[in-house]
């Protein structure tokens, strides 16, 4: 079995060699066959074939330049966990994170799954209330933070947080705040040593909540077999390799930020590079040339604000060690992909996944050629098909069946269970998991098609599909469409009712400097709209140079769409504010 993406001598062979038992072969297991865990494969194996030297994370950002080696973050993991073990936290025990990239970030989920407790990272930038509402939710023992966002996050709600047993901060020193303990203080008094427990590979390891990008976030449960599909993946679809040096700019409160911020790139043995700043375009071009960044993965909300700010911008810097660029989260409009290849000499390669989905499900291969606009191919061992869809705009069910559809006609996109990296549930919602299972298949909510070549096509969120006259539109065409228009670096379309033709196509746009926002651009962006896309143009277009965004940096279509009905907003919890 072939595995690296660029290596792969045909699409079509590696999927018909593959099998999940013989991935599972290529990771080697705990010592004497006690199961799979996947702290072992990230660091510990790589000390045991000689490579405990290399370095597995290096954080840059507001705390300056930290390198972790495998052998020191193998070391400190284990601390980690004899500290767990030492605080009576044991398995199934769930530990959150409120934290940035700092090493320390690194070291507690490692340490976590050695001790067989499970990880549930939360955004930093969560007000009091989420977290709160997480935390109970996720029966959480154990928080790591820091004192600054303890103080003003976790205090002042403390005596809410019943099943809370132990706070342990990163930087408390010499004075934590009553109830907390100082973790470095904490880990230098456990021992180097420890033994992971024999894992099965179907024990619980990960919590993760959605994005919240259509409604309440949902607690998606993974465990350990999943880092089977995450290795993988990261070969196939991000092509890594041992000497890589791979940054991924996904937060780690978003399933990016752990499966290929945390997991898969250390199983693959590379530096991984973990950056804590915030966005800005210099300065993320200056961490790309300074670290010789080698593969790099990334979001298309970023690549369209490196647009905004030009390829001259760009050209400035030395990035001629970039091999790779892959994107996720969000449709990639076809207009980045052609940008890109201009600016950076090579194209960004689109995949698809979900919360739920644990792993890349869906991408455009290194091996074959991009369809800018296609989210790709699906990857060896998974079976995607198009549902056909009811008038609710999900599958249809009857009795119990489903029926799939041919080439190019619009359904839902489902993929066939049984991948190791597939949710075992949404935590305390049986219903709601059972609910996205019908016929065979799992039901992702997304409405997609796939033409004759087997590449798939986004077409919109079940919840964010228009229909006009009879018209099914997507946003992401329209909004692609108006990407094309030199006034505009991003757009969110939504359906406003209407009596006659049911709903209206109604784009908010964010302009490029030197734009007026003015009856004449909207003029100009309206005919533009309707010689590309002709019926399903939008009628009406709005300014807007802030379009509400979720933490994981998508468009949130629902909030645009509750404003302008004067509806309630619903779940804000996952809106990205200022830190
Ligand atoms: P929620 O389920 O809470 O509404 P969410 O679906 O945004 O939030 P995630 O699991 O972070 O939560 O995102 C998965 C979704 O993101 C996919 O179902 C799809 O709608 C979108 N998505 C991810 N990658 C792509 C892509 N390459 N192209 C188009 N859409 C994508
Ligand atoms: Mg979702």
């Amino acid at each position: 079995m072939l595995l690296a993406g660029s290596t792969l001598s045909s699409y079509d062979e590696a999927r018909q060699d593959f099998s999940w038992a013989a991935a599972t072969q290529l990771l080697s297991g705990l010592p004497e066959g006690r199961g799979l865990n996947i702290a072992y494969e990230a660091v510990d194996r790589h000390v045991a074939t000689g490579r405990g030297g290399h370095v597995a994370v290096r954080t840059v950002g507001r705390s300056g330049t930290r390198d972790l080696t495998y052998r020191e973050l193998s070391l400190l993991s284990n601390r980690f966990a004899n500290l767990l073990h030492s605080l009576d936290v044991g398995p199934r025990a769930r530990v959150f994170t409120l934290l940035g990239r700092q090493p320390e970030l690194y070291v507690a989920a490692l340490g976590c799954w050695k001790n067989l407790s499970v990880l549930s990272p939360l955004f930093a930038a969560f007000g009091p209330e989420p977290i709160r509402n997480r935390l109970t939710l996720g029966d959480a023992q154990v928080l790591v933070t820091t004192t600054a966002l303890y103080r003003r996050k976790i205090a002042p709600q403390r005596d809410r947080l019943h099943g809370l047993r132990h706070v342990l901060l990163i930087d408390a020193a010499e004075d934590p705040p009553d109830g907390t303990l100082d973790l470095t203080a904490a880990l230098a008094s456990q021992p180097d040593h420890w033994t992971i427990p024999a894992t099965s590979p179907e024990a619980m390891a990960l919590l993760h909540f959605t994005s919240g990008t259509t409604g309440t976030p949902k607690g998606a449960v993974h465990v350990h077999d999943a880092v089977v599909a995450q290795h993988i993946t990261a070969g196939f679809a991000l092509d890594l390799r041992p000497d890589d040096v791979f940054w991924c700019t996904a937060d780690p409160g978003w399933v990016t930020g752990t499966s290929y911020g945390i997991i898969a790139p250390l199983t693959h043995g590379v530096t991984l590079l973990a950056d804590d700043g915030d966005f800005d375009a210099n300065r993320w071009y200056q961490v790309l040339a300074d670290h010789h960044v080698t593969v790099w993965y990334t979001a298309p909300t970023a690549l369209r604000m490196l647009m905004r700010a030009g390829a001259e911008l760009a050209s400035r810097y030395d990035l001629s060690a970039l091999r790779h660029i892959a994107s996720v989260g969000e449709p990639l409009n076809p207009e980045v992909v052609v940008w890109a290849r201009e600016a950076y000499g090579i194209p960004v390669h689109d995949n698809w996944w979900q919360t739920e989905t644990g792993a890349i499900m869906i991408s455009n291969y290194p091996s074959m050629p991009i369809r800018p606009g296609s989210m790709g191919r699906p990857m060896p061992g998974i079976d995607a098909a198009v549902l056909r869809c009811g008038d609710d705009g999900r599958a249809a069910v009857t009795g119990g069946q489903v029926s799939v559809l041919g080439t190019d006609q619009v359904g839902e996109l489902a993929l066939r269970p049984g991948w190791p990296s597939m949710f075992r549930a949404y935590l305390h919602d049986d219903l709601r998991y059972r609910q996205a299972f019908a016929g065979g298949w799992y039901l992702t909510g997304d409405l997609a098609r796939v033409d004759a070549d087997g590449y798939f096509w986004f077409v919109g969120r079940a919840d964010d599909v228009i229909k006009s006259s009879g018209h099914l539109v997507g946003p992401f065409e329209v909004e692609s469409a108006l990407l094309e228009h030199p006034a505009v670096t991003e757009a969110g379309v939504i359906g406003v009712p209407d009596e006659v033709a049911g709903e209206i196509v109604k784009a908010f746009v964010t302009l490029r400097p030197g734009y007026e926002p003015d009856d004449a651009l909207r003029a100009e962006l309206i005919a533009f709209g309707r010689r590309r896309l002709g019926a399903v143009a939008p009628r009406d277009v709005a300014f807007d140079q802030h379009l509400p965004h979720t933490s994981s940096g998508k468009v949130m279509r629902r909030l645009l769409k509750a404003r302008e009905l004067g509806l309630p907003e619903g779940d804000l919890s996952t809106l990205e504010r200022p830190r």
